[in-house]
């Protein structure tokens, strides 16, 4: 089935990604997934922060901006993964800048550091300095990474967008409470997003997928996942009695008002 709906997703991954050496997802491998798929457009980060180093991941992002294909209009725009235990971490702002960058991308559990003002005031302030939004892999609830200990963080720069990914219950408070708090749907079941839904209504929840895990891709993967397509994702959501305008809320039009997208 294709879907009738747009897609953007906010939450996508090039780069060697943790876990089996040797597994790199390309932005070829995005890009063929947005032409099968019917994907209008890709937030993209480089997992390389993680394994390899974080300017190495930016220059992976910028070269996928900058060659001629893949994405053809232009569906991957790049998100700056930064990683805060690197000295020089914010060498990368100006270059992220100058390539149009949509945001900046955290991971506290993969770059194992536990989220404090401390740990992160000069990435929220570098954020609000560029107008980016944030996006946060949150961990499990009751975890020194979870959506709650984003609190003082958020209270401290109202203007900076953060959008929690996961859906965690920890998150729908926040979003609750503070006009700048978004979640995302990645990895996320389709009941929980049900009761996001119910909780929050449609205008702040984004879908994204952490693609490439899981999607076909033309050829096979270094590590495989379950199989996932966006087709079936969204059919996961219909199925749950999520209404057609919602959907096209969370796939779609919340994401493009959010990182200015022109189209
Ligand atoms: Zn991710």
């Amino acid at each position: 089935m294709s879907t009738q709906f747009p897609i953007i997703d906010c939450h996508t991954h090039i780069g060697r990604l943790p876990g089996i050496v040797g597994e790199v997802v390309t932005a070829e491998d995005l890009a063929y997934i947005c032409k099968h798929e019917n994907v209008r457009y890709m937030l993209v980060s480089s997992a390389s922060a993680t394994t390899v180093g974080q300017h190495a991941a930016t220059q992976e992002v910028v070269e996928m901006l900058t060659s001629s294909n893949p994405g053809e209009p232009r569906q991957l725009g790049g998100m700056l993964w930064v990683n805060p235990h690197d000295p020089s971490w914010a060498e990368d702002l100006s270059i992220a800048a100058a390539h149009s960058f949509h945001g900046i991308k955290i991971h506290p559990v993969l770059d194992h550091y536990a989220v404090s003002r401390a740990a992160l005031d000069d990435v929220f302030a570098a954020a609000r300095a560029q107008g980016w939004p944030i996006l946060t892999h949150t961990d499990v609830d009751g975890t020194p990474m979870d959506a709650a200990a984003y609190e003082p963080l958020i209270q401290t720069y109202p203007d900076v967008i953060l959008i929690l990914a996961h859906l965690r219950w920890g998150a729908i408070p926040l979003v609750k409470r503070y006009d700048n708090v978004y979640v995302d749907t990645t990895y996320m079941d389709p009941v929980t997003v049900e009761i996001g839904v119910d909780a929050l209504g449609p205008d702040r929840i984004l879908f994204g997928t952490d693609a490439a895990e899981g999607f076909e891709i033309g050829r096979p993967p270094a590590r495989v996942r379950p199989p996932r397509s966006y087709a079936g994702l969204i059919a996961e959501l219909q199925g749950r009695s999520i209404p057609d305008a919602a959907l096209e809320k969370i796939l779609y039009t919340n994401a493009r008002d959010l990182f200015n997208l022109s189209f």
